[in-house]
């Protein structure tokens, strides 16, 4: 485990300080898991014992872990959520989805919604879109003045920082897929009658931004990957590769953040129960 997350690392995280080089980053991760069936095993287990880890972070009650996922669309963000918290408990991992904001959203300062969304102690929280899309889509469309999305790569991170130092772990992962996937996964939406929910006409208006999100993404990884709230670039061009890697980091993380059970202070033998 700890050998396999080394060899994760040195190919998916963005040192903090360095740059993030997105743009040559591979979306396949052949080094990394070259069998499918090892791949599918090694995220079932992981699953498995998140959850478990899961239960003693609640029991323990001290400690949050935060996951946030970005991607462009169709990267796999729900996917990922499906395979790698399959088994916690709905209670113990907490998904938030972040559309567009809503007008009392807007009416606050960008990071408003994202806290009140930070999971409690003891839960895991995972965004499904986060407070990067403030960096990202409003960019990328011109949403909000240049100086105003600059000023937000030091607001992110001294917002992440803050969340590190109050108990919650932040880890970040950019689901990175190659423009001919893309092609073909929303290809499927307009061809599955199974798949046809989820295919959305804005979805190609941002296809043809592929190069500016893609200088975006680059840009905030650069800008956002900190010792604190590092960011993984994972290739997610194959969905057994990406479940594999976020599972495999996830894991590793509450084993390095070790909950424990709390003690009693009572003893068995001082009840019968009749
Ligand atoms: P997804 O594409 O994530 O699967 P979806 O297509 O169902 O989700 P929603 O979840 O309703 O759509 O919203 C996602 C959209 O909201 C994306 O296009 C995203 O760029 C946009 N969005 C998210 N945050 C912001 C923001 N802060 N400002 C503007 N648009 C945003």
């Amino acid at each position: 485990m700890v050998k396999l997350t080394k060899l994760i690392d040195n190919s998916v995280l963005v040192a903090p300080g360095a740059k993030s080089l997105l743009r040559q980053r591979a979306t396949v991760a052949d080094d990394i898991f070259p069998d499918r069936e090892a791949a599918e095993a090694a995220t079932k287990e992981n699953a498995k014992a998140i959850d478990a880890l899961q239960d003693a972070l609640w029991a323990e009650g001290e400690r949050a872990l935060l996951v946030v996922l970005q991607g462009i669309d169709t990267s796999g963000k729900d996917g990922t959520v499906r395979a790698v918290f399959n088994r916690c408990g709905p209670l113990g991992v907490n998904v938030t989805p972040f559309g567009r904001p809503s007008e009392e959203e807007l009416a606050h300062d960008f990071l408003w919604r994202i806290h009140m969304a930070a999971p409690k102690k003891g839960v895991i929280g995972v965004f499904n879109r986060s407070h990067y899309e403030d960096v990202l889509v409003v960019k990328v469309r011109g949403l909000a003045p240049a100086d105003v999305v600059e000023a937000r790569y030091a607001q992110i991170s001294a917002f992440e920082k803050h969340l590190h130092d109050t108990g919650t772990r932040v880890l970040k992962f950019m689901l990175n897929i190659s423009k001919d996937e893309q092609k073909q996964r929303l290809q499927a939406r307009l061809d599955d009658p199974e798949k046809n929910w989820k295919f959305n006409a804005s979805d190609l208006d941002d296809r043809k931004l592929w190069d500016e999100y893609a200088k975006a993404y680059e840009n905030a990884l650069d800008r956002c990957s900190t010792d604190y709230a590092p960011w993984r670039v994972v290739p997610a061009d194959r969905k057994w590769q990406r479940n594999a890697i976020v599972a495999a980091v996830v894991r590793k993380t509450l084993e390095d953040m070790a909950p424990v059970y709390p003690k009693p202070d009572w003893k068995a033998s001082d009840f019968r129960i009749e």
